[in-house]
C-alpha cells in the first residue's frame, strides 16, 4: 500500500485525491490518509503531492515508519 507521512501535516492539498482512481483517500482533522484495504499500488498520487508526503509503504523514511500503521487507523476512524 501507500502511505501519508507526516509531511502531509497542516498541509492537506487533495491533488492526490483527484488523481487516485480507487477513492483511497480520507481527510483528516490535520493529514490525509491512505486506505491500505482499497490502495492498489498504482503510484498515480507520488508525484501529485506537492510536499513529497507520499511513499510506497516499504519505501517510507525510517522517521516515517510509524504512519504506515496510522494510516490503517485512521481511516477506521474517518
Ligand atoms: Fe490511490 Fe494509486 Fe495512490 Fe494507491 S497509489 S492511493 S491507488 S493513487
Amino acid at each position: 500500500t501507500h502511505v501519508v507521512t507526516g509531511l502531509c501535516d497542516g498541509c492537506k492539498y487533495t491533488d492526490c485525491v483527484t488523481v487516485c482512481p480507487c477513492e483511497c483517500f480520507h481527510e483528516g482533522e490535520r493529514m490525509l490518509f491512505i486506505d491500505p484495504e482499497l490502495c492498489i499500488d498504482c503510484g498515480a498520487c507520488i508525484p501529485e503531492c506537492p510536499v513529497d508526503a507520499i511513499y510506497l509503504d516499504e519505501d517510507v523514511p525510517p522517521e516515517w515508519e510509524s504512519y504506515v500503521k496510522l494510516n490503517a487507523e485512521m481511516v477506521e476512524q474517518t
